[in-house]
């Protein structure tokens, strides 16, 4: 499509929160968010020198220095619309390829697809399993049969269900690495991910949840998973974060106040099946993410959201098009 509208949106230059203004100098970021109804013209090469690969290391709580991603070097993350379900594809400059969840089983097929139209290698070097519930890991079977894996990621906590079995076969029959969240941080050139839980079992499924944080210079996301207030009290360290993949797909359990305070997102997504019968996102998150000046995005009206950085400033899109349930 050529009908791109390059919105200009709030940027931290122009309107600072005085607690942004204390954040590592991120008053010269500009934010742009671009919508669009097709693939616009802002792809950055996707390449680099090889094949790259996670480097895990032991549980370090000590601080990763600021990367400085190269021009030309960008990432994008894309958070695809497979209704009310999480799966967030991330692309690295080293192509490195990270999954977190595929989708409910039904969307194995188009979550696929979807990797496949992005110019994928066909390997993804680390798969994160946030945790056993079938809108999070009912299609990653399917992933796995399609392509090569090198690592699976998980909350280390079994399911007896029909989606944890055949998620766990496949992980078998794949031959790959099979690691449980235990705070690691992986480093892919310049950027690093970092594993913000490990070591507890909570009651609650969803408390388990796998949360990551990808630093990518001055631009940081956090991927929550859908834990709840008393698993966000519980994150230790630096949290901040330009960009929340909302915990739980918005849901009221999540998302608490205090939490955001430590993350102060600019930017929320939320990914949320249209019409979905737990209400979700509830509103009165959403009156809190807008209260606090944050900007929303959500895939039951916006369909797959791609967010590209440069490790400086980062743009937002519409991605090309998967909406749960269609065929492609
Ligand atoms: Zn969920």
């Amino acid at each position: 499509m050529t009908g791109e509208k390059p919105i200009v949106r709030a940027g931290s230059p122009a309107d600072p929160s005085p607690s942004k203004a204390r954040k590592k100098g991120r008053l010269t970021k500009t934010v742009v968010t671009l919508i669009t109804f097709g693939v616009i013209g802002l792809s950055p090469p996707h390449g680099g020198n090889g094949p790259g690969g996670p480097v895990t290391g032991p549980a370090a709580p000590a601080a990763v220095p600021i990367a400085h991603i190269s021009s030309g070097d960008q990432i994008k993350v894309h958070c695809l619309d497979v209704g009310q379900a999480d799966c967030i594809y991330i692309q690295l400059p080293d192509n490195t390829d990270i999954l977190i969840d595929g989708g409910d089983q039904d969307d194995g097929p188009a979550v696929v697809e979807y990797l496949k139209r992005q110019g994928f290698d066909g390997g993804i070097e680390l798969l994160i399993a946030t945790h056993p519930h079938r809108d999070h890991i009912g299609g990653l079977p399917e992933v796995m049969e399609a392509f090569e894996v090198k690592e699976v990621l998980d909350s280390g906590l079994p399911a007896q269900s029909e989606w944890y079995e055949s998620l766990a076969q496949s992980i078998t029959a794949e031959g790959c690495r099979w690691a449980h969240d235990n705070s690691q941080i992986y480093e892919f050139g310049q950027v690093h991910l970092q594993i913000l839980t490990g070591g507890r079992t909570w009651k609650e499924v969803n408390n388990n949840s796998v949360v990551a944080r990808l630093d990518c210079g001055q631009v940081e996301f956090l991927f929550t998973g859908d834990i709840e207030k008393e698993a966000e009290e519980r994150l230790t360290g630096d949290i901040s974060a330009e960009i929340l993949k909302v915990g739980h797909h918005g849901s009221s359990s999540s998302t608490s106040a205090p939490f955001l305070a430590r993350i102060q997102p600019e930017t929320a997504i939320i990914s949320a099946g249209a019409g979905n019968r737990y209400g979700h996102p509830h509103p009165g998150i959403l009156a809190r993410l807008r209260g606090l000046g944050i900007r929303v995005h959500r895939t039951d009206w916006e369909g797959t959201i791609v967010i590209e950085t440069d490790g400086d400033k980062y743009w937002i899109r519409q991605g090309d098009g998967y909406v749960a349930g269609t065929n492609l």
